[in-house]
């Protein structure tokens, strides 16, 4: 046996004590969180295992330098407390697990709904259990212990160890696939649950999703144009317009039946309105929903906007001219997936560049612009304007003067004290979009326009609304009806409707995913091309239903027909909604 100079506790044997210690310290890290996802049945146990296997690779550092050990484990602890912090506080937050796709969008968010959203969420109590989760994972530091083992020993062990950890797999999937990125992607699917490998992985793949972003945009030009394209009002003067709402429930509006009166603009426009009162959207996040509301993609082909003309590009191809008024978070013209759509367009204003007053930004700021855009004396124009809509935080998306609804004049019962204020400041962001939406419609029809107006959300949200009133957000991974269903209204100009008379009747009560929304759009502007599906529009006389589909596009298998959301748990049988529900007023959506 080699002997060394500092006598080692357990000579002759191994320390396993130490062993455990040292590696119950580096499994901490992503073992707690992986636990309590495992715990409370979110998941199954394959991320706890990845977290295990994944913890055993950093022994090999402190046993091959003992003397260090201490150092070793406190720099390596240090780095996987941080990294892993990300996926504690999600869970606590959310009660989900943190994947690559919230780092996608946390990453598409900029800096102001980042801040926004943390101060959404932040509470003293979790900020208690994340200084307790520190304390934990320094209290075993201190347990921490070097274990010495004979040089050839410890490089076997390591070895060992190393193949334990990651070299199996890693060796495992480059023999199993030709291709090395795509062995590298599948060995990065079996470590990416643990510390740090979450931040690490999901960070790679952002930027590569950015640079194929950045390829799109370029290649997007290439896209070979519509086949066949006929258009009904072709050499006629036209301007349409697509207004993007953000994070609006329409359960939330007056003009769905909502008691409190939270859209009196577009009630008293009504009558003018074809107000459709089934539409969802088929994700419940911006990004995820946009890109299949604005392109041929859909939940059954989602990578058909990497292939097909954008709706921007639709219409500039029928000739018109394309202008995008976004109020939409755009720090600068920041290269991410929304900015590829806008950039398609012949004109852009971005209008909330202001970083230090991220605390108010008003969706009043896209009037006067889209004012200028309809004086540009270009015959044909199409205009996408993008707002904030009734994005968190709610008290930040309406001035003073819109502050109506402070009372509980009109709330559920099930809304407590604590919930009041939000749900209160939800209603009131929803008068001002109201103000929003109809002075757009307002300032349409005064230019006497030969064309039509059309509105949506690119998707719901959920605040403490029946049938879960407990539920605050988004969440695909628990999804609720609030976050699918979108507000979709259509305001016909008259030289419009005298030209291209329709009967909507039939139309406004269809089931229709806005995943299919292009078909609509070009049915509506008297456009046919092929790939045009009449009876993917919701205005077709050819319809026809389809199931709803919702949930992540690239897991097939757990697409689920949006009727088939149930509540999370049984409504309280004393609460309001149950009664309407006994009562046949309600039916849980
Ligand atoms: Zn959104």
């Amino acid at each position: 046996m080699a002997t060394t100079k500092s006598a080692p506790a357990g000579r002759g044997g191994i320390d396993w004590a130490g062993l455990g210690w040292m590696f119950l310290f580096f499994w901490y890290f992503s073992g707690v969180t992986q636990a309590l996802i495992w715990a409370s049945g979110i998941a199954g146990s394959t991320g706890s295992r990845q977290a295990l296997l994944a913890s055993v690779l950093w022994l090999i550092p402190p046993l091959l330098f003992p003397g260090r050990t201490r150092l070793l484990a406190g720099a390596i602890g240090a780095l996987l407390w941080l990294c892993s912090l990300a996926g504690f506080a999600y869970f606590l937050v959310y009660g989900q697990e943190f994947s690559q796709s919230v780092i996608f969008i946390m990453f598409e968010s900029n800096v102001n709904e980042a801040s926004e959203y943390l101060g959404h969420y932040f509470s003293w109590s979790i900020v208690l259990v994340v200084v307790a989760y520190g304390l934990g994972g320094w209290l075993l530091w201190r347990k921490v212990r070097p274990v010495y083992l004979p040089r050839r020993a410890a490089l076997l062990a390591s070895l060992l160890l190393f193949t334990t950890s990651v070299g199996y797999q890693g060796v495992r999937q480059l023999l199993k696939h030709e291709e090395f990125q795509v062995a590298l992607d599948d060995f990065e699917k079996r470590i990416e649950a643990a510390s740090p490998w979450q931040l690490v992985i999901g960070y790679r793949h952002y930027l590569q999703q950015l640079a194929n972003m950045e390829a799109l945009l370029a290649s997007s030009e290439r896209i070979p144009p519509l086949k066949n394209l006929a258009d009904v009002h072709a050499g006629q003067p036209v301007t349409l317009v697509l207004v993007i709402g953000e994070s609006t429930n329409r359960q939330r509006l007056s003009l769905y039946g909502y008691p409190r009166p939270t859209t009196p603009n577009l009630d008293r426009l009504r009558d003018e309105l074809q107000v459709f009162d089934n539409v969802v959207t088929p994700r419940p996040y911006t990004i995820e929903a946009l890109q299949q509301v604005l392109t041929f993609a859909d939940q059954e082909h989602p990578d058909l906007y990497l292939t097909t003309p954008s709706l921007v590009s639709v219409m500039k191809q029928a000739g018109y001219k394309t202008y995008w008024i976004t109020n939409q978070q755009t720090i600068t013209k920041r290269n991410t997936m929304l900015t590829t759509f806008s950039e398609q367009a012949d004109e852009q204003f971005y209008l909330n560049n202001n970083r230090d007053q991220n605390a108010r930004q008003y969706d009043g700021g896209v009037l006067e612009p889209f004012s200028r855009v309809l004086a540009d004396d270009a015959p044909r124009k199409f205009v996408v304007v993008h707002l904030l809509g009734t994005h968190m935080r709610y008290q930040y998306r309406y001035p003073q003067e819109f502050e109506r609804f402070t009372d509980r004049t009109g709330v559920p019962d099930s809304v407590t004290d604590d919930q009041l204020p939000t749900y209160n400041s939800y209603d009131n962001a929803v008068l001002y979009n109201d103000h929003v939406v109809s002075s757009l419609i307002e300032r349409f029809r005064a230019t006497d326009p030969n064309g039509f107006l059309l509105y949506l959300a690119d998707h719901g949200e959920a605040v403490f609304d029946a049938p879960d009133p407990e539920v605050l957000g988004r969440n695909e991974g628990a999804p609720t009806s609030p976050m699918y269903t979108v507000p979709f209204i259509l305001w016909n100009s008259p030289k419009w409707r005298a030209q291209q008379p329709r009967d909507f009747a039939t139309a406004l009560h269809r089931p229709y995913s806005s995943s299919h929304f292009i078909h609509t759009w070009a049915d509506l502007a008297g456009l046919r091309f092929d790939g045009f599906e009449p009876d993917k529009s919701l205005v077709s006389a050819d319809f026809k239903r389809r199931p709803l589909l919702i949930g992540n596009p690239q897991q097939p298998k757990n697409l689920i027909d949006f009727s088939l959301i149930k509540p999370k748990k049984p409504a309280d049988p004393s609460s309001e909604f149950a009664q309407r529900e006994r009562e046949g007023k309600e039916r849980p959506l």
